[in-house]
């Protein structure tokens, strides 16, 4: 896969968590593993990096989670391509970022 200006890429943790629900991550970019959760509802299964109940169902049962490993698991659910990058510039930021498929 070609990585140019125009590939679209998120590195935003909420944003990550939000393009791979609609399956438009084409390679999740995993840097060290952070103390980050994400919270899982109970409810409907959606995946939200914000506090507080359910942003779909309003479900107020969320099970939190290591971020890195739900990223992981949707992402291979979803047919994206899990990468190791050797960017200390990622590890750096939010150790996590997204090239969406659209
Ligand atoms: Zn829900």
């Amino acid at each position: 896969m070609e990585i140019d200006s125009t590939t679209r890429c998120v590195v935003a943790l909420d944003e990550v968590v939000q393009t791979l629900e609609q399956g438009r991550v084409r390679r999740l970019l995993s840097g060290k593993p952070s103390d980050k959760m994400i919270l899982e509802c109970v409810g409907c299964g959606h995946l939200q990096a914000t506090e507080g109940s359910c942003q779909y169902c309003k479900h107020s049962l969320m099970v939190a989670d290591c971020a890195q490993e739900v990223l992981i698991r949707k992402a291979v659910l979803t047919d994206a391509e899990i990468a190791v990058p050797p960017l200390e510039a990622l590890n750096a930021r939010r150790g996590v970022a997204a090239l969406l498929r659209f």
